[in-house]
């Protein structure tokens, strides 16, 4: 990503993470982001730390900080491992306290953390797991989501409720929608599939639904995705009630 320039005598945002995503584990993506200001790297979530450690040697970039979203072994199990291997610090949400190993700080809703120069928001987002946070980056216009939302999908709701997810995915439409997301699984063919069969009628959803077919012939990652484009064909998203959200919900898990 690049550095905010001048234009007319105004800077547009700064944009100053550098952002290395790869897959690992069966449909996880792992995300190491680096402040390019100072060269300090975090690991968002640790699906696989020798993956995790591959990857950050063949950039040559050496971990400060491990973010956790949530407390799934596919999110959090490569903690201690990384940590040992790293010394890196680990920051994780407050709502999972019981779950997870490692932990140097735990972050509740609203607080603000550094990665050298730049700086991420804690959203609480329950739903997924009682204590599921996301990773929002307001100048950069991204956010990492974890199990939350995904394109044209969200996360199971297994700990909380159905009001507390719709809530959460609201919380994510009102971000600006040219907000990136980083969801962290590729399960965008089968939410499509499960999108088509729901609204067979819906352009956005058809559409959509050829794009990521083809994306993924070629091989392709359909991570990450935007705020709008979920607006646009993410069925969880734009179901206006809790009852709506819920029928969709209960709909795709008995899919
Ligand atoms: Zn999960």
């Amino acid at each position: 990503m690049g550095v905010g320039k001048p234009t007319g005598g105004r800077y547009i945002w700064r944009m100053t993470l550098d952002i290395h995503q790869f897959p690992c584990l069966q449909d996880n993506y792992g995300f190491l982001v680096r402040d390019t200001a100072t060269g300090q790297v975090a690991a968002i979530d640790t699906p696989d730390a020798q993956e995790i450690l591959r990857q950050l040697q063949q950039k040559g970039w050496t971990l400060d900080l491990i973010l956790n979203t949530h407390w799934h072994p596919d999110h959090a199990g490569g903690n201690v491992a990384l940590k040992t291997a790293t010394g890196a610090h680990i920051f994780a949400p407050i709502g999972d306290q019981d779950k997870i190993e490692g932990v140097d700080r735990w972050l509740h809703d609203g607080d603000i953390i550094s990665l050298g120069q730049s700086q991420f928001e804690v959203l609480h987002c329950p739903g997924h797991t009682h204590g599921h946070i996301l990773y929002h980056a307001p100048q950069e216009r991204l956010a990492f989501v974890g199990d939350v939302i995904f394109k044209m999908g969200c996360g199971r709701v297994f700990e909380g409720t159905m009001a507390e997810m719709h809530h959460s995915l609201q919380r994510i439409g009102a971000l600006p929608p040219e907000t990136t997301l980083y969801c962290a699984h590729e399960y965008s063919e089968a939410n499509a599939a499960f999108a088509c069969a729901y609204a067979p009628d819906d352009p956005a959803v058809q559409t959509s639904a050829e794009q990521i077919q083809a994306t993924r012939a070629q091989g392709q990652p359909t991570v990450p995705t935007t705020v709008a484009d979920e607006h646009a064909h993410n069925l969880f998203l734009r179901a206006k009630t809790v009852a709506e959200f819920t029928a969709v919900r209960q709909a795709k898990d008995a899919f």
